[in-house]
């Protein structure tokens, strides 16, 4: 590490001026702190101060020593760099540069257990490392993103004030907290994704249920989903999806959705989601399917031999109640996407659990009531539900949201048979419902699946009647021992 102790006057620094890291740093500067800059080349380190030099205080550098050395101490120095290989690069030519008791921030989309790593490493340094999740996109991080910072409690003493500074705020509440040690700040936006995806999904869902069971155009349905946003629903994602629905493409004149390819992309942290939910063993349906549902969409030649292949069997669908349908979805939408995030802070329950990070659950729909693509009314009342019992087991089985749901039960059902009679594929509404009634089941099967695996594999199997473990010896005469 360093020996020099030179104190520079910038109190936070940003590396990495591409897009984000660019607009990051005007958000800085535009609330009045001196922001050190870098690139790794100069260029865009110029051009930022060229055209938003006006907007507050930067100090420019082309060196990453110079760039060190403008930072007061203890130096705050935010990576917004492309994830992975780059961030490794960055860190390892900063880290000889810093003192003890620096910080180091990623701001970037780290997988989790990368920030865990690089903690770890740079703790042995004396150096704190902190990963945050930055949601929002270039606007946000302009204007006011929401932020989820990990790392050490000590490290958020220092960085805490500026951090919820430039964060965006709903009801002067900031949309930034401290939300656990090491990765805990990475795996928080990780779910954040996974949550946006099924939300995305049922959406998508609701709009081609409407659309397939009514004959609405796209422009109609885009002011149905502008009527749902004055409602319980009220979400950025519902907003620009009213406002989508109604472009019209300049070039044909069609409904804007009608000309775009059916075949939904993902950078990976959906896939990341699903995966460290298998691992930890928490069903989260709702984000799988969403995620399942783009990788499907992008299955082209699985889709031209099914297309060619397989019937539907089934009657065309023209319903004569439009409005009771266009309800029903309605309903049926709000039931699904208490399902999906229901699941998402379950899964952030055991990761937190596992990994010791003593997340706050209620906090994070607090930060997220802003600044990011999920923002969404109804976050205040998750928040709620965790103030009511932070120890809340299933956020569905909150008293407001149970009771919100059973308003739609009925409706849900109703929709999702219609769907499957008819043959429209709702893998997350339906699988949202299949959850529903699984978690709340008196019995199920899996008492068969337990017998099968002891008949099998000896597996064993516990009783309902009394404690112990058993097996039963299947292909001799039956008599079953205790094990
Ligand atoms: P980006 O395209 O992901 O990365 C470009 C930046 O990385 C440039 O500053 C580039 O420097 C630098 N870079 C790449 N390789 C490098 C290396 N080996 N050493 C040093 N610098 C290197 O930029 P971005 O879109 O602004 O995103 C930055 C981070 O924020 C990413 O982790 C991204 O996933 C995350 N993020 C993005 C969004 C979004 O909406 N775009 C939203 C949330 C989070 P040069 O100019 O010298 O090439």
């Amino acid at each position: 590490m360093s020996e020099t102790t030179t104190t520079g006057t910038a109190q936070i620094g940003v590396t990495g001026l591409a897009v984000m890291g660019r607009n990051l740093a005007r958000n800085f500067a535009r609330h009045g702190y001196t922001v050190a800059v870098h690139n790794r080349s100069f260029a865009k380190t110029q051009s930022l101060v060229d055209e938003a030099g006006h907007e507050g205080a930067f100090v420019p550098s082309e060196s990453m020593a110079d760039f060190v050395a403008s930072l007061e101490r203890p130096r705050k120095v935010v990576v917004m760099v492309k994830a992975g290989g780059p961030t490794d690069a960055v860190i390892e030519e900063l880290v000889p540069l810093l003192e003890e008791g620096d910080i180091v921030i990623d701001a970037g989309n780290a997988h989790f257990p990368d920030t865990i790593r690089r903690e770890r490493a740079l703790r042995e340094h004396g150096l704190h490392f902190v990963g945050t999740g930055v949601s929002g996109g270039e606007e946000g991080a302009l204007n006011g993103p929401s932020i989820m910072p990990g790392g050490t409690a000590e490290s958020y003493k220092w960085l805490g004030p500026i951090l919820e500074d430039i964060s965006a705020k709903v009801d002067g509440v900031p949309c930034c907290t401290y939300v656990g040690p090491d990765g805990a700040g990475h795996f928080v936006k990780m779910v954040h994704n996974g949550i946006e995806y099924a939300d995305m999904q049922l959406i998508a869902e609701a709009y081609d249920l409407i659309r397939q069971a009514t004959g609405a155009s796209a422009a109609q349905i885009g002011t149905t989903f502008e009527a749902w946003n004055a409602g319980d629903l009220e979400s950025f994602l519902i907003e620009i999806t009213a406002d989508v629905l109604q472009h019209v493409d300049a070039e044909t004149g069609s409904a804007f959705v009608d000309v775009i390819l059916d075949q939904a992309e993902q950078k990976g942290t959906g896939r990341w989601t699903v995966q460290n939910a298998l691992d930890l063993g928490v069903p989260i349906t709702g984000i799988a399917e969403a995620t399942f549902a783009r990788a499907l969409s992008g299955s082209v030649p699985q889709r031209e031999a099914g297309r060619a292949a397989l019937t539907a069997d089934a009657a065309a669908w023209d319903v004569a109640d439009k409005e009771a349908f266009v309800e029903d979805v309605r309903l049926a939408l709000y039931a699904s996407k208490v399902v999906a995030y229901s699941q998402g802070f379950d899964q952030i329950a055991a990761a937190s659990a596992e990994n010791g990070w003593d997340i706050d659950r209620g906090a994070m729909a607090r930060i997220w009531r802003g600044g990011c693509i999920i923002r969404a009314r109804f976050l205040n009342r998750i928040t709620e539900a965790y103030e009511r019992n932070p120890e809340l087991p299933l956020l569905l089985a909150d008293p407001y949201f149970a009771d919100a749901v059973a308003q739609g039960v009925a409706a849900w059902r109703r929709v999702v048979a219609a769907a499957a009679t008819h043959g429209v594929p709702v893998p997350a509404f339906s699988s949202s419902l299949a959850y529903y009634d699984g978690v709340r089941a008196e019995r199920l099967p899996a008492a068969l699946i337990q017998a099968q695996r002891d008949f099998f594999g000896a597996h064993t199997y516990r009783r309902v009647d009394k404690d112990g473990t058993f097996h039963t010896e299947w292909s001799g005469d039956r008599t079953e021992t205790e094990q």
